[in-house]
């Protein structure tokens, strides 16, 4: 089965509803949408001459272009390799190679990093900007049918950063979207035509993975114009469309509820706010809960089983009067329908309720494996589970408790920063003889990134060359607000860096 066919189905049942909207102007319906991917799809496969199980990539900020995008590769039966608009040419040009992508669409504001990327990327031929004509003349021509693709088949490689510090490409089929479409009804939402999904966090990830539910039950996607999360842009757009859902990272949610501007949301404006991807504290939740109602559901998934794992529902978020409504607002909810979920041992064996252990999960919406990595890919699945790496415990009433995530990882603002990768950067300096990277606590970031340094005997170092190191290797979201100088990093008996020491001394 192939995943278009969830907007083939919205164009015969929605028709002229709208289907995307740039800010307050609706953009397409549902019928005009399925005949421009039709029509694109054709461009695709004769005019650039791809092939069935080709991927085509994308760095796009936040527009409506990305939806149609999306459609027309599936609807020709090709890959999707969605990249983060925030990364460094220098991750753009691993992703493109690692994908072999072979086109490229880009927004302007990204164009010059891309076609710098594209010089390290063979297989990639071609790179459109969807601001040009190119892109205009792609909507001109004759619809081709959709192509048939097998549930089994790859439809959307979501690059993770590795603890390698190399991003791994999660492979997702078009099962593994059908199954999270039909959880998302089953356990967070059943969303109704007419209303309206505003996407505030970037498209690559948990707010794009939205779009099925949204766009197969006839609901708008609306993009802001900025293209960026702007909390006064957000609630006049929520304002604006009727019944609004929204994915936020929980420090979004946070810059939401601190707003000023949150006060002129309409009443009865917002539907659902699904949050999640990083921990949200529990008296940031409360007071979400008592600025926005009961309109908040939390999940915990990752790429490799995307936005789907557990989930605490909105009913669950308003249980006030049961005696264990805290514990669960600070936990992660319970199983997903589509998923088991078990807490294990090293030897994969269930731990008892309350004990902590690694969290492996099972089910329809698990990546088939990594792209081009059956190391990685055998040390994730493993006899059909999924190790997530991250330790949790279970209650006896099956909620899950995220206790740490997995190792070192360091999330700030809902991103992912993996520290090795920063470390292999500091490392490349001549004067740096050992280095490494933590995650300190902040009060809006949830993280921040400090590196320890460790000078070669004699040498001179600055923050502001490690920075200008940075700055020239990786996004900048990922590098280091702050750089302690110290003599020697605390080792163990083999010689491993203790980094909860280094932690400790934050
Ligand atoms: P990604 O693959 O980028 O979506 O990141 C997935 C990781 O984010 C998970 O493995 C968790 O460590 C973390 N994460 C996701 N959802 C939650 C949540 N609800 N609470 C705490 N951490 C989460």
């Amino acid at each position: 089965m192939n995943i278009a066919h969830l907007l083939l189905g919205s164009s015969q049942e929605f028709c002229d509803h709208v289907a995307l909207a740039r800010g307050e102007a609706p953009h397409l319906g549902f019928r005009e949408l399925w005949r421009k991917v039709s029509v694109m799809s054709t461009h695709l496969r004769v005019h650039f001459g791809l092939q069935p199980g080709d991927r085509v990539a994308f760095a796009l900020s936040n527009c409506v272009e990305s939806i149609e995008v999306m459609y027309a590769i599936w609807h020709a039966g090709l890959c999707a390799v969605p990249m983060n608009a925030k990364l460094h040419a220098r991750e753009f040009a691993f992703i493109l190679a690692n994908s072999g992508a072979r086109l490229c669409f880009v927004t302007p504001d990204l164009a010059t990093t891309i076609a710098e990327a594209a010089r390290e990327a063979p297989d990639l031929k071609e790179i459109v900007d969807v601001s040009t004509r190119p892109y205009g003349f792609m909507a001109v021509g004759d619809p081709s049918p959709m192509a048939d693709r097998e549930s089994e088949d790859a439809a959307w490689l979501f690059y993770t950063s590795g603890t390698t510090g190399r991003p791994k490409g999660a492979t997702l089929t078009h099962r593994n979207l059908l199954v999270m479409t039909l959880n998302y009804y089953a356990d967070l939402d059943r969303p109704v035509a007419g209303g309206s999904m505003v996407h505030a966090a970037p498209i690559s990830h948990g707010s794009g993975l939205w779009n099925f539910p949204m766009l197969a039950r006839g609901v708008a996607q609306v993009f802001p114009e900025s293209g960026k999360y702007d909390v006064p842009e957000t609630v006049a757009l929520m304002n604006r469309w009727p019944d609004c859902s929204i994915f936020l990272a929980p420090t979004m949610v946070k810059r939401l509820v601190e707003h000023p501007d949150v006060g002129d949301l309409r009443p009865g404006a917002l539907r659902l706010v699904t949050y999640g991807g990083a921990p949200m504290y529990v008296s940031d939740l409360k007071r979400a809960l008592d600025t926005l109602g009961s309109v908040l559901c939390q999940l915990y998934g990752q790429g490799e089983s995307p936005m789907t794992i557990t989930h605490l529902s909105r009913e669950m978020h308003a249980l006030r009067d049961h005696p264990r409504w805290e514990a669960r607002l600070a936990s992660a909810g319970i199983a997903d329908s589509c998923v088991e979920v078990r807490v294990v041992d090293e030897q994969g064996q269930r731990l008892p309720a309350g004990e902590v252990g690694e969290i492996i999960a099972k089910g329809d919406t698990v990546m088939s494996g990594y792209w081009n990595d059956p190391g990685a890919t055998a040390r994730s699945l493993r006899d059909g589970w999924l190790w997530t790496g991250d330790v949790g415990s279970l209650d006896e009433d099956g909620f899950l408790t995220l206790k740490d995530r997995s190792k070192d990882m360091i999330i700030s603002g809902g991103s992912n920063i993996y520290p090795r990768e920063i470390e292999d950067v500091l490392n490349l300096h001549p004067a740096v003889a050992e280095c490494s990277v933590v995650g300190r606590p902040h009060p809006e970031w949830g993280e921040e990134v400090v590196a320890f340094v460790v000078t070669r005997p004699g040498a001179v170092l600055t923050s502001a060359e490690l920075d200008r190191l940075c700055l020239d290797n990786i996004a900048r979201f990922k590098r280091p607000k702050d750089y302690r100088f110290i003599d020697a990093l605390p080792k163990n008996n083999y010689g491993k860096i203790l980094k909860t020491e280094l932690r400790a001394l934050l």
